[in-house]
């Protein structure tokens, strides 16, 4: 049986971990947690990375940090992940989504300045399967309306946008460190600040509220309850079982790379004869080779394709039901314009298995099994 996804072990972990154990350094801000931040602040070269218990939490903070109050409205795309909204919705503001481009499955940035209102704070993009939105023309909108830019970046960790690292654009960046992610301590995620007058007030919040990260590095004698705050540090366990794998981040990034290529160039011929559609990466992108997706006729060959797929031992996943579809959506948010895009193009994607680890002959094995669901669709039509 071929997964659809392994999480990253990188045999260096063990040792790592054991050593915050024998050490007996097991709390947050540990020895391998200022490794990952320092390791991603030199690799982005964002001003400051603090490490969180999930990108969840990352995008909360980002929500306290951009002061979003009852009754403001987030601009977002209505195909993502749930906590996308969550963020805001524990604010009390209202997610104002907006329909996605086909290509990309991201957010459709001409339709953004229509969705604006004198309510609007912020605008969330989602660099989906670690594809960049159109960041110029968002940033530019903010920039005009004086909005807030967090990016979620939960699946777009070394992926960039005009050679500049995602997650580095917007005011906040929230990356994603969650075992289905590209790098992984399990549950985790990273804050990025892209303006060091906001560094001050990510520490404390992140901090229960306490101004203990300034005392930690002696700029103060004792540390005191300052704002409001909650606990966003991880262990410093699962910083050590990330680090293991930042450490060959570049080996990560290069297989899953070549696994990706692999199934672009086994498909393609696919895609030419018109069955199905592939990930478009436009030329400003680079990507991480998060995730490969294709796109069947409609749900109900998508359905039989998974089906199809598991019959031959491969397992594949959809996701994302359009969060204006939920029952939450419908309670918390609202859709602005014309929904042309987001729920017929949710309905035709299937992702294939992609991990760490996946062989190329188990890619061609993929292959072949869609290439023989389609062979035999045709037969039948
Ligand atoms: C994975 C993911 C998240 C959530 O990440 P966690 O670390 O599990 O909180 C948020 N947004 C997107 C787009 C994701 O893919």
């Amino acid at each position: 049986m071929i997964n659809f996804n392994v999480p990253p072990y990188v045999e260096k972990a063990l040792d790592y971990i054991e050593e915050c154990a024998k050490n007996q350094k097991i709390c947050g801000d540990g020895a391998y947690t200022k490794k990952c931040s320092e390791w991603i602040e030199e690799r982005t070269g964002t001003a400051k990375c603090l490490l969180t218990t999930s990108c969840t939490h990352a995008t909360e903070l980002a929500a306290l940090l951009s002061d979003i109050k009852p009754g403001d409205e987030v601009i977002m795309p209505a195909y993502t992940f749930v906590s996308t909204a969550d963020a805001f919705v524990l604010r009390g503001a209202v997610p104002v989504f907006v329909d996605i481009r086909p290509d990309t499955m991201n957010i459709d940035e001409k339709l953004i300045e229509a969705a604006v209102t004198d309510r609007t704070r912020a605008i969330v993009p989602v660099h989906y399967a670690g594809v960049a939105c159109e960041m110029d023309t968002i940033m530019d909108i903010a920039a005009r309306h004086n909005l807030s830019v967090i990016e979620d970046a939960a699946q777009a960790i070394l992926s960039t946008y005009k050679g500049r690292p995602l997650g580095t654009i917007g005011n906040f960046g929230c990356y994603s460190f969650h075992e289905t992610k590209n790098y992984s301590m399990g549950e985790g995620g990273a804050l990025l600040i892209r303006d060091e007058k906001d560094v001050d007030a990510a520490e404390i919040i992140r901090e229960k509220g306490t101004n203990r990260s300034k005392y930690y590095r002696g700029q103060i004698d004792k540390y005191t309850w300052v704002n409001f705050g909650s606990s966003y540090l991880p262990s410093d366990m699962n910083a050590a079982y990330l680090y293991a794998q930042l450490e060959i981040a570049d080996q990560i990034n290069e297989a899953r790379m070549a696994l990706w290529n692999r199934y672009r160039e086994n498909l393609t011929p696919l895609a030419e004869k018109g069955k199905i559609d592939l990930p478009t990466v436009p030329k400003e992108c680079v990507h991480n080779a998060h995730m490969f997706y294709i796109k069947a006729k409609d749900i109900e060959e998508r359905t039989a394709l998974i089906q199809h797929l598991k019959q031959n031992g491969i397992l594949s996943v959809f996701h994302y039901i359009p969060l204006h579809t939920a029952p939450a959506g419908q309670k918390f948010g609202r859709f602005h314009g014309e929904d042309r895009y987001t729920t017929r193009e949710s309905e035709r994607l299937a992702r294939l298995p992609m991990y760490y680890g996946l062989k190329l002959e188990q890619v061609d094995e993929i292959c072949e099994a869609v290439k023989k669901f389609y062979a035999s669709e045709s037969k039948t039509c």
